[in-house]
Parts: C-alpha cells; sequence; structure tokens
C-alpha cells in the first residue's frame, strides 16, 4: 500500500514538474521599450482629459498596473525617454533602433513593445520601419486618455500590444500600431483625431487586422519594403539629415523654405508648389519631395517633375516622406537613386 503511494507521488511528480516547468520557461520574452506620451502621463484627477501634467508613470508602474500581462509573456523594460512625443529627437529615434536590433537580434527575444506620445507615434513607427532588421515583431503603442483617466484605453492597447508581439503571425509584417484593438502598418497609418480614440487610421488602405478577444486576425500583409527587406542601417550613426516640410496655402510665398536653407536643411518636402525659392534651394544641393497635403492618395510620378530633379513621394505623407528622405540622404545624393527608395519604401 504505502509502496503503491509512493509510486503514484513519484509518477505524479514526474508527469508535474516538467509540465509546471515547462509552464514558466515557454513564456514568450518580450521587451516594453518607454518613451512617454499620454499612455504613461497622469492627471491631477480621473477626469482629467487634457493638460494633463502631473508627471508620467515608470515602466514598472505600467507592467504592475497590469498584472494580466504576466500570463502573456515573460517582460523586460528600457526606459528610452520618458517625454511628451513632440521631444522625439533623432538621438531617441537612433537609440530606440539600436536597442530594438539589439534585443531582437538575441535567439531568445521574440518581440518588442515600444510605448510612445500618440501625436508623433507614425513617425517613430515608420523609422523603426525603416532601421529594424528583423523579422521578428515590433509593436508601437499609445494611449488617447491619460494612465489616470476614467475609463482610459492604455491598459487593453498595451495588453493588446503584447498579444500582438507573441502572436506568431506577426512575424515580417514590418513595424505595427496597435490602438483601438485595431492592427495597423507603420507606413501606412496616421492619426487622424484630436481626441478621440479611433483615431490611427491608414486612410488609403485599411487596418492589416484586429486584436479580438478569441484571437489576433490579420487580413493583409503590408508590400513595401521593410525591417528585414530594409537597406538602410544606422548602427554608426549618431545624427541624421535635417529635413523639413513647407506647408502650402494660398499666398505662401518662399520664406520658409529660405529659411530651411539658411537653417542647414539637405531636404525639403513640399505640400504643393514653391516657386522660385525651391529652385534656389536645389540650386544650393537641397533635395526637393513632393508630397501633399490631403492626407491620402498617391503623388503620381510625372517626367516634368522627375527633370527638374525633384522626387515624389507615392502616398506617403509629408511628414513621413520626410522620415524617409532623412534615411535616404545618408546613402545618396542622387534624385534617381532616391525616388527608386521612395517608389519601394
Ligand atoms: N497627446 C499626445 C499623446 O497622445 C502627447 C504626446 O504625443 O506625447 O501621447
Amino acid at each position: 500500500m504505502i509502496r503503491r503511494s509512493l509510486l503514484v507521488a513519484v509518477l505524479a511528480s514526474a508527469l508535474l514538474t516538467p509540465l509546471g516547468a515547462y509552464a514558466q520557461t515557454a513564456l514568450p520574452k518580450v521587451k516594453l521599450f518607454t518613451t512617454g506620451g499620454t499612455i504613461q502621463s497622469k492627471g491631477a484627477h480621473r477626469q482629467k482629459l487634457m493638460e494633463y501634467s502631473d508627471g508620467r508613470v515608470t515602466p514598472q508602474e505600467l507592467l504592475d498596473d497590469l498584472p494580466e500581462l504576466k500570463d502573456l509573456a515573460e517582460i523586460s523594460t528600457m526606459e528610452v525617454a520618458n517625454v511628451g512625443s513632440g521631444n522625439i529627437a533623432a538621438e531617441q529615434l537612433l537609440t530606440l533602433a539600436r536597442e530594438i536590433n539589439a534585443w531582437l537580434a538575441r535567439p531568445e527575444a521574440t518581440g518588442a513593445v515600444v510605448t510612445h506620445g500618440t501625436a508623433t507615434l507614425e513617425e517613430t513607427a515608420y523609422f523603426l520601419n525603416l532601421t529594424v532588421h528583423s523579422q521578428k515583431p515590433v509593436v508601437m503603442v499609445g494611449a488617447m486618455r491619460p494612465f489616470t483617466a476614467v475609463s482610459r484605453d492604455g491598459p487593453m492597447n498595451l495588453y493588446n500590444a503584447v498579444r500582438v508581439a507573441v502572436a506568431p503571425q506577426s512575424r515580417g509584417m514590418g513595424v505595427l500600431i496597435m490602438l483601438n484593438d485595431e492592427i495597423n502598418a507603420a507606413r501606412d497609418t496616421t492619426k487622424t483625431n484630436t481626441y478621440r480614440v479611433e483615431t490611427f487610421v491608414a486612410r488609403d488602405l485599411g487596418p492589416l487586422g484586429f486584436a479580438d478577444s478569441d484571437r489576433i486576425a490579420y487580413y493583409r500583409r503590408p508590400l513595401y519594403r521593410h525591417t528585414y527587406r530594409s537597406e538602410f542601417n544606422v548602427d554608426q550613426l549618431s545624427t541624421l539629415p535635417r529635413v523639413d516640410v513647407a506647408y502650402t496655402y494660398q499666398e505662401a510665398d518662399g520664406a520658409a523654405i529660405d529659411a530651411f536653407v539658411t537653417a542647414g536643411a539637405k531636404g525639403i518636402v513640399l505640400t504643393g508648389g514653391g516657386g522660385d525659392a525651391v529652385k534656389a534651394a536645389q540650386n544650393k544641393g537641397v533635395l526637393i519631395v513632393n508630397s501633399d497635403r490631403k492626407g491620402a492618395g498617391r503623388v503620381v510620378e510625372s517626367e516634368k517633375v522627375a527633370a527638374s530633379g525633384r522626387i515624389t513621394s507615392d502616398n506617403l505623407p509629408p511628414h513621413k516622406a520626410r522620415i524617409l528622405l532623412r534615411l535616404a540622404l545618408t546613402k545618396t545624393q542622387d534624385p534617381k537613386q532616391i525616388q527608386r527608395m521612395f517608389n519601394e519604401y
């Protein structure tokens, strides 16, 4: 009898121990890179939905706030910044690219999640889409309501971002943007609403998929070159060339373009015409990209524009054309080569 119960105990522990150990070690490993923004911002009270400037939570506070993440992944953290996204600059972009590349190159790494203010989230997302060299998922996440707000959207967005980062279907999709249950492509997506939670929209193309409660559901893949198929490498760079955007409106003259050239711009993205100031800038070696202010649709290539040495931005909005032109200028000054890049990325 005793022997029998001993046998049962030995068998049970033989069966249970490896399973228990497996359950622990099998959790995928995700690194959370934090940069700040509304998702980390605190307001003076729970109804404070604007001007919430009572400090920001740390990466650890984000994790402690969401114990459910422990069931999804083993999460490590790295604070790259804790700022509003208007303060993200080349230094933080280059650090993010380098640190995410280093993390994803580790065999045990499954994916990366990046918290970011929504105001410029899509710029960082597109930059990483061009400079992270891995098929492993990189998911950008933010929130429209601060950490302290009633009915805040941050925790669900972060929970879904980790779900997307550990989903095998997310591999090779390029950098993803995760808010409001929607999975969007970094290249195609723009913040379209100043205040509502349904703000990130890929106007021409729609979302890639959804983080639904039953599963991560994808419906299409981005086709333009990104991440593991990108030719851009920022490993050795400590800065990026200056590129500015000149907005077009009735009676806009060349004053902004002249000022950008004086400030040292190596490239200027236009949202429309530009007149003599553009020619003067080109004569000084400044590269010009034609984008558009409408927020959707392609700027179609024309022989006339190409003959004038300008580049067209495909359907990249001006602020994303700026990112690609900055990276292009780290490799070449040749407008034909840069036009090829705009057609491929
Ligand atoms: N309102 C912005 C946000 O949603 C602030 C920022 O971009 O940092 O995070």
